[in-house]
């Protein structure tokens, strides 16, 4: 069944107390909003998705959150509401003829996994309506005044409920109808089904499925990150007992008058440049090729095809962001990236810095994990002759991750 994926981030961050929203707060270099889309975008089982944002950051969200990381899915970045309800009602007026499974998935639960999303997804299509959320297994005490218990609460049958949770599109469109037309403010959507009678049907969900809300949040999913197993496509023995992967890259351009020289992001002045359908930054090429290797997730001519016109042209770090996402959303995390140009002419040392300060705000990743060298190739063979430019790069990946 069509399933659609609704992302209410429309937040103002007031918990966090700090002057970024959170979802757009960056967990390990990658902010928490492109963590979440970048999961339901690698999940199969997803067409498309909807972005609820505060009504402010619609146009910036659309270029440096959607488009910057290459979120395709991603069909529409609407104006949230006031609260949470709004922005999920008004993402659902938008939701196209076809769809019919409507999920629903916090903008500030990253760490959510496919398996997870597809318990959820299958349990609606199913019974209607599905919740993602964990059986309570402490004691449950309710306290009144003065933190003086009054009841010990029998927890046979408790849940705490996360998302992602979806429902039969009529269902899910028919109460908010209703808490709308009522004024009823839940603090989850199954709650608006429930309230008029509806099954939902609770799935387990994940331990490491928390909401990032405060500042201890961020230092909880940065351990979450790192201790992240395994049984996704970066795992088990693929991923070897130590979680560490490498990459490696190689690409060659040829040199042409009339074409700007661009290195790691950086133009060069030279009177040629790289021939290519982007900007033919061949550094930028084999370190992206390294990166999608190590996450086993092909190679840039698979994901950025030279016959697509989207793609003339195109600055090649805007693709090489895409394909950090690409890795986080395997659940890998860049431990370092070591590269080497192999060009007669000209002398690059005066830019190597900054081709590296490039590349690791792509990645997200502190500069001194990104190293790029140069060197000639003592006049021999094609690159010797000054005809064309290589580039060799590794990549190691850590925290393999899972899902
Ligand atoms: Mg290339």
């Amino acid at each position: 069944m069509k399933t659609l994926a609704i992302v209410p981030a429309g937040g103002t961050g007031r918990r966090m107390g700090a002057a970024v929203p959170k979802q757009f707060l960056p967990l390990a270099g990658i902010p928490v909003l492109v963590r979440t889309l970048a999961v339901l975008q690698h999940s199969p089982l997803i067409e498309q998705i909807l972005l609820a944002v505060p009504a402010a950051d619609v146009v910036q969200v659309r270029a440096d959150i959607v488009e910057a990381h290459g979120l395709t899915k991603v069909t529409a970045v609407v104006a949230g509401g006031a609260e949470r309800q709004d922005s999920v009602g008004n993402a659902l007026r938008e939701v196209p003829e076809g769809i019919e499974i409507v999920l629903v998935h916090d903008a500030v639960r990253p760490f959510v996994t496919p398996a997870v999303i597809a318990r959820v997804v299958t349990a609606a299509q199913e019974y209607g309506a599905a919740a993602a959320g964990l059986p309570v297994r402490d004691t449950v005490k309710r306290a009144g005044g003065a933190d003086r218990v009054v009841t010990t609460v029998e927890r046979e049958g408790l849940w705490l409920a996360q998302t992602p949770q979806a429902f039969h599109r009529q269902i899910i469109v028919t109460a908010y109808e209703r808490a709308s037309r009522d004024g009823y403010v839940a603090t989850d959507d199954a709650a608006l089904v429930e309230r008029m009678g509806g099954a939902v049907r609770m799935v387990p969900g994940d331990p490491d499925n928390v909401k990032i809300t405060t500042p201890e949040d961020l230092a909880h999913g940065e351990a979450i990150l790192g201790r992240r197993r395994p049984d996704g496509p970066l795992s088990g023995a693929a991923g070897g007992e130590s979680g560490m992967r490498i990459g490696f890259g190689f690409d060659s351009h040829r040199l042409a008058a009339g074409r700007r020289l661009v290195l790691g992001g950086r133009v060069v002045p030279h009177d040629q440049g790289l021939l290519g359908h982007s900007d033919a930054d061949v550094l930028v090429h084999a370190i992206c090729d390294a990166l999608l290797g190590a996450a086993g997730a092909g190679d840039i001519g698979r994901h950025f095809p030279d016959t697509d016109p989207a793609y003339k042209d195109i600055a090649s770090v805007l693709l090489l962001r895409r394909v950090a996402a690409i890795v986080a959303a395997r659940g890998g995390r860049v431990c370092n990236v070591d590269s080497t140009i192999v060009l007669e002419r000209p002398r690059l040392a005066p830019y190597l810095d900054e081709m590296a300060a490039n590349i690791a705000g792509a990645l997200g990743v502190p500069p001194g994990r990104v190293s790029v060298k140069a060197k000639t190739n003592e006049g021999m063979g094609i690159v010797g002759a000054g005809e064309g430019a290589a580039a060799f790069a590794v990549v190691t990946l850590a925290g393999n991750a899972g899902e």
